[in-house]
């Protein structure tokens, strides 16, 4: 729930470029990985991580694989893929996430 009204907006950080100054670092964009994969991001956000994963090979080939990994699990599920497989699948992902925010306390 965001003010829509003019000049009404907390945020006057809203109106600048996205990624241009205050771009998510690499940290961020693995953090936030799933969010952004799965739309559950705020707009503003997602333009932030995207312009990152636009700029940066490391997590743009991240990001793929985590497409990759879901384009599979997807396809596995309609061919009604064992329950273990799904468990599998989502504990490397985990410990990816794991991995990726390891730094964040
Ligand atoms: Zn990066």
């Amino acid at each position: 729930m965001r003010a829509a009204g003019p000049g009404a907006g907390p945020h006057p950080g809203d109106w600048e470029v996205p990624g241009a100054r205050d771009g998510c670092g690499c940290e961020e964009a693995i953090d936030r990985l799933f969010e952004y994969l799965d739309s559950e991001m705020p707009e503003s956000d997602t333009a932030r991580v995207s312009a990152h994963l636009a700029a940066c090979h490391g997590c743009e080939d991240a990001a793929g694989a985590e497409r990759h990994v879901r384009e599979l699990l997807r396809r596995s599920c309609l061919e009604s893929a064992p329950e273990t497989l799904r468990v599998r699948v989502v504990a490397q992902l985990m410990v990816r996430q794991v991995r990726g925010g390891a730094v964040a306390d």
